[in-house]
């Protein structure tokens, strides 16, 4: 090995040659390290960069290799974690001033996982505080950028962790999406994300959102990676009680089976057609383009109507901060959290905490919640929306009666400029096409799939049924080999 050997991009591609011995995971470390130094600065993807912990893991991981030990899946491979799983030693904080400071005792399972995989944590990214928004935009730190065009928003909640993949900061990293958090920002970047079904991978040491929807999940810049991701963290986990009592799935061995004979159903109210709105022409014509090429490969495409889906955004913006009212309680100044207003009694000590400690959002979602569950009212809103989720969970049975996968749009509109938009119902309706996955608990992808207004990345998104990541990453792989060239970065 020579200090020239060059880095491989992907993932899977540095975890064997590390194994090999034909780069060093230190290499690799330090050529992610100084792509950060080069242009963190503007995109801020990170809370924290953790340099010297990851020399540290990669020179323990080059030790294990010298010495002919069986190093893991995601050897030596550069990973960024986002500020709402918990780490071990390093802060993490859900980039909210109420957590800011704090350093967890323990790992998230998933973290656990990706250390015993030998992969090499480099940072933890930045978020819109406790994961509530569309943009990264509502972060007690500043937003980040998208590095395909640095004056617009990289999506959100994970936009760190979408920014930090599409600037090369590190090959992969996790998100969360409790409502397209993870799809989303990987559409306005140009890079893979994906929610696995809710139950796949354990959300111990995720600071909790909305936990009947929350899931964890992988970004990276190809299918395959994605898949390999998906198998690291995936797989039960006896400290989640939600957790599915099976091991992980077999995703990647499937993955270039092709799409011949697969019936794959377009959404019709996510493409414009019914009374959803803000969907961008470009936009759907990508979906639609994507949906020719897949049968261009021998796809059975049919367009497919999810009737209630019109009302996914609804429900959830009913379900979503009921569920988050009930979580942030515990942020009271005593239990968890930022403490202000010490000295006066102990109601007045918890609301000059919560009031300083909370940004906007989180306080408009945590009246909202509290809103929809108060007695007088929890019929009307709470029980109706649960009531919705379950109508969108029998729509999409009946869709996949007839179809294998469905394909629409992950975001209605590409990357738009950095405080653009103000009014938080406009925000909300990036998530149209995400949400019906998350509150059926469905998985679902997004792929790049050219561009959009301005030259700007599209996203389309596959969703599956219940556990149906195989045939999913199938359809994605096929999707991503078909994709015309992005844009590229200006
Ligand atoms: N944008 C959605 C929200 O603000 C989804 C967030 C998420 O998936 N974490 O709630």
């Amino acid at each position: 090995m020579s200090d020239s050997t060059p880095i491989p991009s992907e993932a899977t591609e540095i975890a064997t040659q590390v194994a090999s011995g034909a780069i060093s995971a230190l290499a690799v470390t330090e050529a992610h390290l100084t792509a950060i130094d080069a242009r963190e600065g503007e995109i801020h993807a990170f809370n924290t960069v953790t340099a010297d912990d990851a020399r540290a893991t990669a020179e323990a991981i080059d030790a294990r290799v010298a010495a002919g030990e069986a190093v893991g899946p995601l050897a030596g491979v550069p990973v960024a974690v986002k500020d709402n799983m918990c780490t071990n030693g390093v802060a993490t904080t859900c980039s909210s001033k109420m957590l800011e400071g704090w350093v967890p005792p323990y790992d998230a399972t998933v973290v656990e996982r990706l250390r015993e995989a030998g992969a090499v944590i480099v940072g933890k990214t930045n978020l819109d505080e406790f994961a509530m928004g569309s943009s990264t935009e509502n972060s007690a730190f500043g937003p980040s950028r998208n590095p395909v065009d640095t004056s617009r928003v990289p999506g959100g909640s994970s936009g760190g962790s979408a920014a930090a993949v599409a600037a090369g900061f590190a090959p992969i990293s996790l998100g969360s999406d409790t409502g397209g958090s993870i799809r989303q920002p990987a559409a306005l970047c140009g890079v893979v994300g994906m929610k696995p079904t809710y139950g796949a991978v354990s959300r111990y040491g995720l600071i909790a959102f909305a936990s009947s929807l929350d899931q964890i999940g992988p970004f990276s810049r190809t299918v395959a990676d994605s898949a390999a991701l998906f198998e690291v963290i995936a797989g039960h986990d006896g400290r989640d009680s939600t957790s599915i009592p099976e091991p992980a799935a077999d995703v990647t061995s499937q993955l270039d089976a092709g799409v011949d004979g697969l019936r794959v159903g377009v959404i019709t109210e996510l493409m414009g057609e019914g009374p959803l709105e803000g969907f961008e022409p470009e936009v759907i014509a990508q979906t639609r383009a994507a949906a020719e090429a897949l049968a261009s490969k021998g796809a059975i495409v049919g367009d497919v109507s999810v009737p209630s889906t019109i009302y996914g955004l609804s429900a959830y913006y009913q379900i979503a901060p009921a569920e988050a009212s009930s979580n942030l309680a515990r942020y009271d100044g005593v239990r968890y959290g930022h403490r202000a207003g010490e000295g006066a009694n102990t109601a007045a000590m918890m609301k000059a905490s919560r009031t300083a400690g909370f940004g906007a959002e989180v306080k408009r979602r945590i009246m909202l919640g509290t809103y929809a569950l108060s007695a007088g009212y929890y019929d009307a809103f709470y029980g109706k929306a649960q009531r919705v989720r379950t109508l969108i969970i029998d729509d999409l049975a009946a869709a996949y009666e007839n179809f294998d996968v469905l394909l629409s749009p992950t975001s209605p509109c590409v990357a738009f400029p950095i405080g653009a938009v103000s009014d938080p119902l406009t925000m909300y309706l990036n998530d149209t096409c995400t949400i019906p996955s998350n509150l059926a608990g469905h998985p679902a992808i997004s792929v790049p799939f050219g561009t959009g207004a301005d030259d700007l990345p599209v996203g389309v998104q596959v969703l599956a049924p219940l556990q149906g990541e195989a045939v999913m990453f199938r359809a994605a792989a096929a999707l991503e080999a078909l994709a015309p060239a992005a844009g590229g970065e200006r």
